[in-house]
């Protein structure tokens, strides 16, 4: 029997089921999940929504389950990501419950094995899903640690009745979270995301949790989060970087690649690169003046401006003085959308100015660019600290919007010797991460996954 049961292992494939939300910043890393699981013998499905989806043919190799989760991308454009989120969690549940049955059966057919469920951190109702059906699984975080963390420490002082951590306004540090302030948590005031919160914190993942994230960045709310949650933590990131043989892009908008044709004539760190991600925006009153601060600045710059953003970007760029048309002529280069991974590592490129979206913020880490930081919610007030005040790659300012203040923050980067450190320090954090991903934590991690799910499964 021991011979048989063996040969029947070796026969059994093992395939992950990931499940992801129709998220920019949530799809592309568990796609690159999937890319270095698969790259370790794994076979993969990919369970996404029906719209905002991924293009199959760019991953030949994996089979692709789109779902109705009951949302459609008009609830998305509210940007209500509370409401999102709990609609999301309500809804997702009966179809993705049905379709890991069929995935059983089909498995089974094809003496495969499901070895395990790897879903978004968001979709917090598939931990009692996959309890039900009694397949392990593993979650997937994909903002910083240090971000989970205040999620801990929010529910924590809820319980004990301490002073609460909703302060948008103090500069105090809180005594758990330091060197974080009241004022860099993401906000818990509303009743449905407190609830959504503890939601979230209930999930025990009988495998663990995989981060998005380098231990040499966040040791110390590894090892709290280690401490506190009780599961396996498996810092395996940045995983853009490990899934580097994926080169394909799962952008929900086209790129436009004459960015780097233009980046290609500048000179060395001369360029700054402008974006604040797929969600955060500008009016378009500060559109104006940040066109205004950066022609200031006398500095070159490549600027994303999104569809939907402004009505019309060339005819709003004629109603700017002609003095800042000359610039953005001259010195500037605007699109809609930008093969970011591509512009940061472009040598031409010496800072990033940015909302610190934890994407980008790994993205930038690891092209060692700096970052002029503005962040707008969720977690990205906590990844701007991190960055400014933990890292030192990144450059707190006033965030007013505001020409004046804006030109003499992009100087501060791009010229002053202040941007020069930031910009030397980046290079050592780069190199850090190299390690850490050739033959250091992350990779240690990642091998301890993949023992970790061939482990339950003999
Ligand atoms: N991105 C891009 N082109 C752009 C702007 C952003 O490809 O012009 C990508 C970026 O590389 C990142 C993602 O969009 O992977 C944004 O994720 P992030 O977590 O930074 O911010 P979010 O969009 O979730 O706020």
């Amino acid at each position: 029997s021991h011979q048989f049961h063996t040969i029947h292992m070796e026969i059994q494939r093992h395939r992950l089921v990931l499940i992801t939300p129709p998220f920019q910043g949530h799809l592309t890393p568990m796609l690159h999940l999937a890319t270095i699981l698969h790259s370790k013998g794994f076979s993969i499905t990919v369970a996404h929504a029906h719209f905002n989806s991924p293009d199959p043919s760019n991953h030949p190799n994996f089979s692709f389950l789109p779902l109705f989760y009951g949302l459609s991308d008009t609830h998305i454009s509210s940007k209500n990501v509370v409401d999102i989120t709990a609609t999301l969690n309500t809804k997702c549940v009966s179809p993705i419950k049905e379709a890991l049955i069929h995935q059983i059966e089909k498995a089974n057919i094809n003496h495969e094995k499901i070895a395990c469920v790897i879903y978004d951190g968001l979709m917090y109702s598939i931990d009692s899903v996959a309890r039900e059906l009694k397949l392990p699984n593993i979650v997937l975080r994909t903002t910083s640690a240090t971000n989970f963390l205040t999620y801990h420490a929010f529910v924590q002082r809820q319980s004990s009745g301490c002073r609460p951590l909703q302060d948008s306004m103090s500069l105090d540090l809180v005594p758990e979270l330091e060197p974080l302030r009241f004022k860099d948590l993401p906000m818990f005031n509303s009743c449905d995301m407190q609830k959504q919160i503890a939601k979230t914190m209930e999930v025990r993942p009988s495998l663990g949790v995989i981060c998005n994230t380098v231990n040499c960045l966040e040791e110390k709310s590894l090892y709290r989060l280690h401490q506190v949650y009780k599961v396996s933590f498996f810092p395996i990131g940045p995983l853009h970087m490990i899934a580097e043989e994926d080169s394909s892009s799962s952008s929900f908008v086209e790129e436009d690649y004459s960015c780097i044709s233009w980046l290609k004539k500048q000179p060395k760190k001369s360029v700054l690169y402008v974006s604040l991600g797929s969600i955060a925006s500008w009016e378009e009153k500060e559109l104006t003046e940040v066109a205004c601060g950066l022609a200031n600045s006398k500095q070159k710059f490549l600027w994303v401006i999104r569809p939907g953003t402004i009505r019309d970007v060339s005819e709003w760029v004629e109603s700017l003085c002609k003095d800042v048309r000359v610039a953005i002529a001259e010195r500037g280069c605007i699109v809609k959308w930008a093969p970011q991974g591509e512009v940061l590592a472009d040598e031409a490129v010496g800072g990033f100015w940015s909302h610190c979206g934890w994407n980008s913020t790994l993205e930038s880490l690891c092209e060692g660019v700096p970052m002029m930081c503005q962040p707008y919610f969720g977690d990205q007030r906590v990844n701007a600290r991190l960055l400014s005040h933990v890292w030192k790659v990144g450059l707190e300012w006033s965030n007013v919007m505001e020409r004046n203040e804006i030109e003499v923050a992009v100087r501060r980067l791009m010229v002053n010797s202040e941007g020069k450190e930031m910009r030397q320090k980046a290079l050592k954090l780069k190199n850090e991460i190299k390690i850490a991903v050739k033959d250091g934590s992350s990779y240690d991690a990642l091998n301890r996954l993949v023992k970790t799910i061939l482990s339950i499964n003999l």
